[in-house]
Protein backbone atom coordinates (compact mmCIF):
# COMPACT_ATOMS: atom_id res chain seq x y z
CA UNK A 1 0.00 0.00 0.00
CA UNK A 2 1.92 3.79 -0.79
CA UNK A 3 1.23 6.27 1.98
CA UNK A 4 -1.69 8.10 0.34
CA UNK A 5 -3.36 5.03 0.51
CA UNK A 6 -3.08 4.56 4.08
CA UNK A 7 -6.24 4.49 6.51
CA UNK A 8 -7.13 7.79 8.05
CA UNK A 9 -8.15 6.35 11.09
CA UNK A 10 -5.67 5.19 13.45
CA UNK A 11 -6.01 2.59 16.28
CA UNK A 12 -5.38 4.54 19.22
CA UNK A 13 -2.71 2.39 20.48
CA UNK A 14 -0.29 2.91 17.93
CA UNK A 15 -0.79 6.72 17.96
CA UNK A 16 2.71 7.83 19.69
CA UNK A 17 2.55 8.69 23.12
CA UNK A 18 4.69 11.49 24.16
CA UNK A 19 6.84 9.93 26.80
CA UNK A 20 8.41 7.39 24.85
CA UNK A 21 7.82 3.90 26.55
CA UNK A 22 10.73 2.55 28.29
CA UNK A 23 12.51 5.25 27.27
CA UNK A 24 12.95 9.21 29.01
CA UNK A 25 12.39 12.55 27.73
CA UNK A 26 15.92 14.22 26.97
CA UNK A 27 15.86 17.86 28.54
CA UNK A 28 18.65 19.35 26.01
CA UNK A 29 17.44 21.24 23.55
CA UNK A 30 13.96 21.76 25.05
CA UNK A 31 12.87 25.38 24.46
CA UNK A 32 11.61 27.53 28.08
CA UNK A 33 8.08 26.46 27.19
CA UNK A 34 8.83 22.75 26.08
CA UNK A 35 10.37 22.71 29.00
CA UNK A 36 7.67 23.89 31.22
CA UNK A 37 5.17 21.59 29.42
CA UNK A 38 7.28 18.40 30.12
CA UNK A 39 7.85 19.24 33.87
CA UNK A 40 4.05 19.70 34.12
CA UNK A 41 3.35 16.41 32.74
CA UNK A 42 5.56 14.76 34.74
CA UNK A 43 3.24 16.06 37.29
CA UNK A 44 4.90 19.01 38.49
CA UNK A 45 2.22 21.61 39.82
CA UNK A 46 1.76 24.21 37.39
CA UNK A 47 2.08 26.95 40.22
CA UNK A 48 5.52 25.34 40.67
CA UNK A 49 6.65 25.25 37.11
CA UNK A 50 8.00 28.38 36.55
CA UNK A 51 10.17 28.30 39.16
CA UNK A 52 11.50 24.57 38.34
CA UNK A 53 12.43 25.90 34.84
CA UNK A 54 14.63 28.28 35.88
CA UNK A 55 16.03 26.07 38.59
CA UNK A 56 16.50 23.22 36.48
CA UNK A 57 17.89 25.54 33.27
CA UNK A 58 20.41 27.50 35.48
CA UNK A 59 22.44 23.26 36.13
CA UNK A 60 21.79 22.44 32.96
CA UNK A 61 22.92 25.94 30.53
CA UNK A 62 24.90 27.95 33.37
CA UNK A 63 26.82 25.07 35.20
CA UNK A 64 26.99 22.57 33.25
CA UNK A 65 25.23 19.48 35.22
CA UNK A 66 24.88 16.23 33.40
CA UNK A 67 23.08 14.29 36.97
CA UNK A 68 19.74 15.20 38.75
CA UNK A 69 21.34 14.02 41.90
CA UNK A 70 23.67 17.55 41.32
CA UNK A 71 20.66 20.03 41.26
CA UNK A 72 21.07 20.36 45.16
CA UNK A 73 17.97 23.06 45.08
CA UNK A 74 15.57 20.89 44.34
CA UNK A 75 14.17 18.02 47.06
CA UNK A 76 15.49 14.76 47.34
CA UNK A 77 12.33 13.26 46.35
CA UNK A 78 11.62 15.66 43.41
CA UNK A 79 15.16 15.08 41.75
CA UNK A 80 14.44 11.23 41.86
CA UNK A 81 11.18 11.87 40.02
CA UNK A 82 13.20 13.96 37.37
CA UNK A 83 15.90 10.94 37.13
CA UNK A 84 12.96 8.35 36.80
CA UNK A 85 11.58 10.67 34.05
CA UNK A 86 14.12 12.71 31.79
CA UNK A 87 17.54 12.48 31.01
CA UNK A 88 20.64 14.80 30.05
CA UNK A 89 21.78 13.40 27.10
CA UNK A 90 24.51 14.75 24.64
CA UNK A 91 26.02 13.58 21.49
CA UNK A 92 28.78 11.40 22.26
CA UNK A 93 32.14 12.28 21.24
CA UNK A 94 33.84 9.25 19.16
CA UNK A 95 37.25 11.12 18.06
CA UNK A 96 38.90 14.22 18.82
CA UNK A 97 41.65 15.97 16.16
CA UNK A 98 43.75 18.17 17.26
CA UNK A 99 46.07 20.30 14.35
CA UNK A 100 48.81 21.87 14.23
CA UNK A 101 47.78 25.44 14.70
CA UNK A 102 45.26 24.45 17.63
CA UNK A 103 41.76 23.62 15.32
CA UNK A 104 40.26 21.02 17.21
CA UNK A 105 37.43 18.52 14.94
CA UNK A 106 35.27 16.76 17.05
CA UNK A 107 33.66 14.01 15.43
CA UNK A 108 30.29 13.35 17.33
CA UNK A 109 27.92 10.35 16.91
CA UNK A 110 24.45 10.83 17.25
CA UNK A 111 21.45 8.80 17.68
CA UNK A 112 21.01 6.21 14.88
CA UNK A 113 24.88 5.80 14.81
CA UNK A 114 25.12 8.46 12.01
CA UNK A 115 28.13 11.23 12.58
CA UNK A 116 28.50 14.92 12.41
CA UNK A 117 31.52 17.21 13.09
CA UNK A 118 32.09 20.30 14.47
CA UNK A 119 35.17 22.46 14.72
CA UNK A 120 37.04 24.60 17.28
CA UNK A 121 38.77 27.45 16.13
CA UNK A 122 40.83 29.14 18.61
CA UNK A 123 42.38 32.72 17.63
CA UNK A 124 43.71 35.98 19.83
CA UNK A 125 40.78 37.47 20.27
CA UNK A 126 37.98 35.27 20.20
CA UNK A 127 37.21 30.75 20.05
CA UNK A 128 34.31 30.48 17.10
CA UNK A 129 32.87 26.98 17.64
CA UNK A 130 31.59 25.76 14.10
CA UNK A 131 28.44 23.85 14.50
CA UNK A 132 26.60 21.39 11.70
CA UNK A 133 22.87 21.45 11.81
CA UNK A 134 22.25 17.89 9.26
CA UNK A 135 24.21 14.95 8.45
CA UNK A 136 24.85 15.80 5.13
CA UNK A 137 23.18 18.13 2.98
CA UNK A 138 20.22 17.92 0.31
CA UNK A 139 22.28 20.59 -1.65
CA UNK A 140 25.04 19.67 -3.68
CA UNK A 141 27.39 22.53 -3.91
CA UNK A 142 29.82 21.04 -6.72
CA UNK A 143 32.90 22.61 -4.58
CA UNK A 144 31.43 21.44 -0.46
CA UNK A 145 32.77 18.27 0.47
CA UNK A 146 29.57 17.89 2.74
CA UNK A 147 27.42 18.28 -0.65
CA UNK A 148 28.96 15.14 -1.69
CA UNK A 149 27.28 13.19 0.99
CA UNK A 150 23.55 13.18 0.77
CA UNK A 151 21.26 14.28 3.73
CA UNK A 152 20.68 11.65 6.17
CA UNK A 153 18.75 13.35 9.00
CA UNK A 154 17.94 17.24 10.55
CA UNK A 155 19.43 16.77 13.82
CA UNK A 156 17.24 17.79 17.01
CA UNK A 157 17.69 21.19 18.89
CA UNK A 158 19.49 19.34 21.39
CA UNK A 159 21.94 17.51 18.91
CA UNK A 160 22.29 21.18 18.26
CA UNK A 161 23.12 22.82 21.27
CA UNK A 162 24.79 19.42 22.44
CA UNK A 163 27.74 20.80 19.81
CA UNK A 164 28.26 23.98 21.91
CA UNK A 165 28.62 22.00 25.25
CA UNK A 166 30.23 19.26 24.45
CA UNK A 167 33.02 21.57 23.29
CA UNK A 168 32.60 23.89 26.46
CA UNK A 169 33.24 20.76 28.49
CA UNK A 170 36.54 19.90 26.14
CA UNK A 171 37.36 23.19 26.92
CA UNK A 172 36.74 22.98 30.64
CA UNK A 173 34.64 25.93 30.07
CA UNK A 174 31.84 25.76 32.46
CA UNK A 175 31.92 27.74 35.69
CA UNK A 176 33.18 26.11 38.92
CA UNK A 177 31.05 26.52 42.22
CA UNK A 178 32.72 29.20 44.65
CA UNK A 179 35.78 30.26 42.27
CA UNK A 180 35.15 33.69 40.29
CA UNK A 181 33.46 34.03 36.67
CA UNK A 182 35.93 33.79 34.10
CA UNK A 183 35.41 36.44 32.20
CA UNK A 184 37.46 35.46 28.99
CA UNK A 185 35.45 32.69 26.53
CA UNK A 186 36.63 30.62 25.42
CA UNK A 187 33.34 29.40 22.94
CA UNK A 188 32.95 32.93 22.48
CA UNK A 189 31.26 32.68 18.82
CA UNK A 190 29.61 30.05 17.28
CA UNK A 191 28.92 29.78 13.75
CA UNK A 192 26.37 27.55 11.60
CA UNK A 193 28.91 26.89 9.08
CA UNK A 194 29.51 23.08 9.53
CA UNK A 195 27.70 20.49 7.83
CA UNK A 196 24.21 21.25 6.18
CA UNK A 197 21.91 24.26 5.31
CA UNK A 198 20.54 25.61 8.36
CA UNK A 199 17.84 27.32 6.69
CA UNK A 200 16.35 23.51 5.43
CA UNK A 201 16.12 22.77 9.66
CA UNK A 202 14.85 26.18 10.74
CA UNK A 203 13.01 24.87 13.09
CA UNK A 204 15.50 23.08 15.41
CA UNK A 205 18.18 25.52 14.52
CA UNK A 206 15.93 27.89 15.95
CA UNK A 207 14.96 26.18 18.84
CA UNK A 208 18.79 25.44 19.65
CA UNK A 209 19.51 28.73 19.32
CA UNK A 210 17.21 29.98 22.04
CA UNK A 211 19.09 27.81 24.34
CA UNK A 212 21.95 28.94 23.40
CA UNK A 213 21.28 32.77 23.61
CA UNK A 214 19.41 32.49 26.89
CA UNK A 215 20.98 34.87 29.32
CA UNK A 216 20.62 32.15 32.39
CA UNK A 217 22.62 29.86 30.52
CA UNK A 218 25.20 29.63 27.88
CA UNK A 219 24.25 33.06 27.53
CA UNK A 220 25.98 33.94 24.12
CA UNK A 221 24.45 37.18 22.76
CA UNK A 222 23.14 36.88 19.22
CA UNK A 223 25.40 39.05 17.53
CA UNK A 224 28.23 36.28 18.07
CA UNK A 225 25.91 33.88 16.16
CA UNK A 226 26.22 33.45 12.38
CA UNK A 227 24.52 31.85 10.35
CA UNK A 228 25.66 30.71 6.85
CA UNK A 229 22.93 29.89 4.11
CA UNK A 230 23.86 28.90 0.81
CA UNK A 231 20.68 31.03 -0.15
CA UNK A 232 17.13 29.83 0.63
CA UNK A 233 15.36 33.11 0.61
CA UNK A 234 12.17 32.29 1.81
CA UNK A 235 13.79 31.56 5.39
CA UNK A 236 15.58 34.39 5.05
CA UNK A 237 13.14 37.15 6.76
CA UNK A 238 12.47 34.48 9.73
CA UNK A 239 15.77 34.34 10.55
CA UNK A 240 16.10 37.96 11.51
CA UNK A 241 12.89 38.03 13.30
CA UNK A 242 13.24 34.51 15.01
CA UNK A 243 16.82 34.22 15.34
CA UNK A 244 18.24 37.75 15.30
CA UNK A 245 21.83 36.58 14.87
CA UNK A 246 24.23 37.68 11.69
CA UNK A 247 23.72 36.55 8.45
CA UNK A 248 26.34 35.12 6.11
CA UNK A 249 26.06 34.19 2.76
CA UNK A 250 27.58 31.66 0.46
CA UNK A 251 27.38 34.22 -2.74
CA UNK A 252 30.17 32.74 -4.62
CA UNK A 253 29.37 33.87 -7.86
CA UNK A 254 28.86 36.72 -9.53
CA UNK A 255 26.40 35.62 -12.76
CA UNK A 256 23.87 33.39 -12.51
CA UNK A 257 25.12 30.73 -15.02
CA UNK A 258 28.37 30.47 -13.05
CA UNK A 259 26.35 30.29 -9.78
CA UNK A 260 23.86 27.81 -10.73
CA UNK A 261 26.97 25.46 -11.25
CA UNK A 262 28.54 26.30 -8.00
CA UNK A 263 25.34 26.76 -5.66
CA UNK A 264 22.72 25.08 -7.76
CA UNK A 265 20.17 26.13 -5.60
CA UNK A 266 20.67 29.51 -7.55
CA UNK A 267 18.40 27.61 -10.14
CA UNK A 268 15.23 28.21 -7.41
CA UNK A 269 16.79 31.51 -5.98
CA UNK A 270 19.08 33.33 -8.42
CA UNK A 271 20.95 36.25 -7.31
CA UNK A 272 18.69 39.14 -8.54
CA UNK A 273 16.28 37.23 -6.01
CA UNK A 274 18.79 36.79 -3.19
CA UNK A 275 19.81 40.12 -2.93
CA UNK A 276 16.46 41.72 -2.79
CA UNK A 277 15.86 39.45 0.07
CA UNK A 278 19.09 40.65 1.47
CA UNK A 279 18.29 44.05 1.36
CA UNK A 280 15.40 43.87 3.29
CA UNK A 281 17.13 42.16 6.37
CA UNK A 282 16.01 43.53 9.25
CA UNK A 283 18.45 45.31 11.36
CA UNK A 284 21.03 45.78 8.73
CA UNK A 285 23.52 48.64 9.46
CA UNK A 286 27.17 49.30 9.36
CA UNK A 287 27.36 47.15 12.59
CA UNK A 288 25.71 44.33 11.89
CA UNK A 289 26.56 43.75 8.21
CA UNK A 290 25.76 40.94 5.95
CA UNK A 291 28.64 38.59 5.28
CA UNK A 292 29.01 37.38 1.94
CA UNK A 293 31.41 34.11 1.38
CA UNK A 294 33.08 34.02 -2.06
CA UNK A 295 35.24 30.63 -2.68
CA UNK A 296 38.21 31.69 -5.01
CA UNK A 297 38.37 28.75 -7.10
CA UNK A 298 41.04 28.91 -9.98
CA UNK A 299 40.05 29.82 -13.50
CA UNK A 300 35.91 30.07 -12.40
CA UNK A 301 35.02 33.10 -10.54
CA UNK A 302 37.98 34.55 -9.61
CA UNK A 303 38.74 37.19 -12.67
CA UNK A 304 39.12 40.86 -12.14
CA UNK A 305 35.83 41.46 -14.02
CA UNK A 306 34.04 39.26 -11.23
CA UNK A 307 35.39 41.07 -8.39
CA UNK A 308 34.31 44.56 -10.00
CA UNK A 309 30.92 42.51 -10.94
CA UNK A 310 30.17 41.88 -7.05
CA UNK A 311 31.14 45.01 -6.00
CA UNK A 312 28.37 46.65 -8.37
CA UNK A 313 25.90 43.87 -7.31
CA UNK A 314 25.74 44.34 -3.52
CA UNK A 315 26.03 48.23 -3.90
CA UNK A 316 23.53 49.76 -0.95
CA UNK A 317 23.99 46.35 1.01
CA UNK A 318 26.18 47.14 4.71
CA UNK A 319 28.12 44.49 3.55
CA UNK A 320 31.60 42.70 4.22
CA UNK A 321 32.87 39.90 1.72
CA UNK A 322 34.50 37.00 2.97
CA UNK A 323 37.44 36.05 0.49
CA UNK A 324 37.49 31.92 1.49
CA UNK A 325 40.66 29.96 0.01
CA UNK A 326 39.28 27.09 -1.66
CA UNK A 327 40.13 23.97 0.50
CA UNK A 328 40.52 20.80 -1.54
CA UNK A 329 39.22 16.82 -0.70
CA UNK A 330 40.00 14.19 -2.30
CA UNK A 331 38.15 14.29 -5.78
CA UNK A 332 37.45 17.92 -6.15
CA UNK A 333 36.69 19.02 -9.44
CA UNK A 334 38.22 22.72 -8.39
CA UNK A 335 41.17 24.14 -7.48
CA UNK A 336 42.33 26.80 -5.26
CA UNK A 337 42.99 30.03 -6.40
CA UNK A 338 46.29 31.69 -6.73
CA UNK A 339 47.40 33.98 -4.03
CA UNK A 340 48.08 36.65 -5.99
CA UNK A 341 44.54 36.35 -7.74
CA UNK A 342 43.20 36.25 -4.57
CA UNK A 343 44.60 39.39 -3.25
CA UNK A 344 44.02 41.56 -6.23
CA UNK A 345 40.47 40.04 -6.07
CA UNK A 346 40.29 41.42 -2.57
CA UNK A 347 42.11 44.63 -2.67
CA UNK A 348 39.12 45.75 -5.99
CA UNK A 349 36.69 44.82 -3.54
CA UNK A 350 38.61 47.00 -0.65
CA UNK A 351 39.21 49.53 -2.67
CA UNK A 352 35.25 49.84 -3.50
CA UNK A 353 34.78 49.86 0.86
CA UNK A 354 33.98 47.05 1.54
CA UNK A 355 36.02 44.88 4.11
CA UNK A 356 37.36 41.81 2.43
CA UNK A 357 39.60 39.62 4.62
CA UNK A 358 40.99 36.42 3.24
CA UNK A 359 39.90 33.70 5.49
CA UNK A 360 42.83 31.84 6.86
CA UNK A 361 42.35 27.79 6.30
CA UNK A 362 42.72 26.80 9.70
CA UNK A 363 42.88 23.05 10.44
CA UNK A 364 44.22 21.83 6.95
CA UNK A 365 46.03 19.23 8.24
CA UNK A 366 43.12 17.76 9.97
CA UNK A 367 40.40 18.04 6.97
CA UNK A 368 38.85 20.67 9.62
CA UNK A 369 38.41 24.01 7.13
CA UNK A 370 35.80 24.82 5.53
CA UNK A 371 33.92 22.38 3.58
CA UNK A 372 36.13 19.59 4.12
CA UNK A 373 33.55 18.05 6.43
CA UNK A 374 32.13 14.65 6.09
CA UNK A 375 31.64 11.59 7.78
CA UNK A 376 33.80 9.25 6.63
CA UNK A 377 32.12 6.70 7.60
CA UNK A 378 28.74 7.20 6.31
CA UNK A 379 27.73 4.76 3.63
CA UNK A 380 25.42 7.16 1.26
CA UNK A 381 27.92 8.65 -0.73
CA UNK A 382 27.99 10.32 -4.16
CA UNK A 383 30.77 8.64 -6.74
CA UNK A 384 33.20 11.04 -8.45
CA UNK A 385 31.86 10.52 -11.42
CA UNK A 386 28.16 11.85 -10.13
CA UNK A 387 29.94 14.83 -8.61
CA UNK A 388 31.36 15.74 -11.71
CA UNK A 389 28.39 15.75 -13.87
CA UNK A 390 26.37 17.59 -11.40
CA UNK A 391 28.74 19.98 -11.49
CA UNK A 392 28.78 20.35 -14.98
CA UNK A 393 31.99 19.51 -16.03
N1 LIG B 1 25.26 25.18 4.12
C1 LIG B 1 25.67 26.45 4.55
C2 LIG B 1 26.69 26.42 5.66
C3 LIG B 1 27.82 25.43 5.59
S1 LIG B 1 29.17 25.70 4.53
C4 LIG B 1 26.16 27.26 3.41
O1 LIG B 1 26.36 26.71 2.33
O2 LIG B 1 26.32 28.46 3.57
C5 LIG B 1 30.15 27.05 5.20
C6 LIG B 1 30.90 27.83 4.10
O3 LIG B 1 31.99 27.06 3.55
C7 LIG B 1 30.00 28.17 2.94
O4 LIG B 1 30.22 29.48 2.50
C8 LIG B 1 30.46 27.18 1.90
O5 LIG B 1 30.10 27.60 0.62
C9 LIG B 1 31.94 27.15 2.13
N2 LIG B 1 32.61 25.99 1.54
C10 LIG B 1 32.09 24.78 1.24
N3 LIG B 1 33.03 23.97 0.71
C11 LIG B 1 34.17 24.67 0.68
C12 LIG B 1 35.51 24.36 0.28
N4 LIG B 1 35.84 23.17 -0.19
N5 LIG B 1 36.45 25.32 0.40
C13 LIG B 1 36.13 26.52 0.91
N6 LIG B 1 34.89 26.88 1.32
C14 LIG B 1 33.92 25.96 1.21
FE1 LIG C 1 25.25 22.12 1.66
FE2 LIG C 1 26.45 24.45 2.31
FE3 LIG C 1 27.90 22.40 1.32
FE4 LIG C 1 26.20 23.73 -0.26
S1 LIG C 1 28.05 24.57 0.73
S2 LIG C 1 26.42 21.49 -0.16
S3 LIG C 1 24.53 24.19 1.15
S4 LIG C 1 26.81 22.42 3.26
Amino acid sequence: MTQSQAPITQDVHTIPRKLPEGGKVNLIGLTRDQLRAALIEAGTPEKQAKMRVGQIWQWLYYWGVRDFAAMTNLAKDYRAMLAETFEITLPEIVSKQVSEDGTRKYLLKIAGGHEVEAVYIPEESRGTLCISSQVGCTLTCSFCHTGTQKLVRNLTPGEIVGQVMLARDDLGEWPEKNSPKNETRLVSNVVLMGMGEPLYNFENVRDAMQVVMDGEGISLSRRRITLSTSGVVPEIAKTAEEIGCLLAVSFHATTDEVRDKLVPINKRWNIETLLNALREYPRLSNSERITFEYVMLKGVNDSDEDARRLVKLIRGIPAKINLIPFNEWPGAPYERSDWERIESFADIIYKAGYASPIRTPRGEDIMAACGQLKSATERARKSRAQIQAEAGL
